[in-house]
């Protein structure tokens, strides 16, 4: 007999097939999908949301990625680095504003001198705010070496996004190079994953040519690595990049952010005690994006604290949300009106972790 949807829901192991389904749901379905994803979230992770201070540190790039903004071969940005005061005035925002905890993300550089400055500058953090904000970085592919190094001057979590699991999708959607190799990617995540920081990873979503089985391989990836974190959002077509072309191939954006949050509901069914951010990206598509991203599972939102002149430079996308100069937003009575709370002065680390690294 075939199953219906709520029989599915009932499930203690879904199957690839499954999760297709859930990912397919309509409208009326997908309410059912959200009040079991919201059920579980608030069982095992509670009703807090943690904040994460986002620093995009430089928009440099070695990368051609064929999607992203910041790509290498972009003539039409303006690049910046910001200095070490900089970024310094950011982090003691987050640390007199009681964030806890911080993102330093970053155009993909792979050589010393780029490694050698963040050690540097994760020393000044650490010194600043008396080790109280626990840092993620999400700063690309690097050497083990530069990994553990970073790890032990301070940084706690690290995001590398595997963009998609697929490999054939990867390849179309990335140069074809030894710079952009799908193998060293996975290689990258698994040598974090080995390591002591919270290792996450995340996708886009409506991406060109991607389909829903793609999705669903995503989030049985996930679980595969037995990521801690993770960070996904819609694809946003971007007119300097090449994957523009096809943008008369992609599904509708309200689709899209709607695709969205069934993937984070369903990764919080799969995944339940991993941190699932509300990302950026779904602020640019509807202003209460992030929102309705915590009711379907997310727990973790990143207010952007870059100083506000280089944000508008930091396009990895189009229509990126750009508050203005002195506005950082937290949607906090919003989020109360849900029925969250944002956890202030909390680190917020996953307690996937936590588990795990007790084990050990
Ligand atoms: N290069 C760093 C991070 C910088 S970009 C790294 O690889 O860790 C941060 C993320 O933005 C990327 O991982 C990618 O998933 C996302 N991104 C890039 N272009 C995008 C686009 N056009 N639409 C949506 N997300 C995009």
């Amino acid at each position: 007999m075939k199953q219906t949807f709520t029989d599915i829901l009932k499930k203690e192991e879904l199957s690839r097939d499954n999760i297709i389904t859930l990912l397919n749901a309509n409208s009326e379905d997908s309410k059912l999908l959200f009040a079991k994803s919201e059920e579980i979230r608030l069982k095992y992770v509670g009703n807090k949301v943690y904040l994460r201070g986002l620093i995009e540190l430089s928009n440099i790039c070695g990368k051609d990625c064929l999607y992203c903004g910041i790509r290498k071969s972009n003539k039409n940005i303006c690049r910046y680095n910001l200095t070490d005061e900089e970024v310094l005035k950011s982090v003691k925002y987050a640390y007199e504003n009681n964030y806890a905890s911080l993102v330093i993300q970053s155009g993909e550089l792979e050589n010393k001198a780029f490694a050698e400055r963040i050690n540097n500058l994760l020393v000044k953090i650490k010194k600043l705010t008396k080790g109280k904000l626990h840092i993620t970085l999400s700063c690309g592919e690097q050497s083990e070496d530069t990994y553990l190094k970073w790890n032990k001057n301070g940084a706690n979590r690290y995001l590398l996004r595997i963009e998609s699991s697929t490999k054939e999708l990867y390849n179309k959607i990335h140069p074809n190079n030894k710079k952009h190799s799908f193998e060293k990617r996975i290689e990258a995540l698994n040598a974090l994953r080995k390591t002591d920081y919270q290792t996450g990873t995340g996708i886009m979503i409506g991406l060109p040519f991607q389909t829903i089985g793609n999705l669903a391989d995503d989030l049985l990836f996930m679980r595969k690595v037995d990521i801690d974190m993770v960070g996904m959002g819609p694809y946003l077509e971007q007119k300097d990049t090449p994957l523009y072309d096809f943008r008369n191939t992609l599904k509708p954006i309200e689709e899209r952010f709607f695709l969205t949050l069934k993937m984070i509901a369903v990764l919080r069914i799969l995944m339940k005690e991993i941190n699932i951010a509300a990302t950026t990206a779904l602020e640019a598509i509807e202003n209460k994006g992030r929102e309705k991203a915590v009711k379907a599972g997310a727990n973790v939102i990143m207010p952007n604290i870059t100083p506000a002149i280089y944000r508008e430079n930091y396009m990895i996308y189009e229509n990126k949300p750009l508050p203005s100069s002195s506005e950082i937003l937290v949607p906090e009575k919003n989020l109360n009106k849900i029925g969250y709370k944002i956890g202030w002065g909390e680190f917020g680390d996953s307690a996937h972790f936590c588990k795990r690294f007790k084990k050990k």
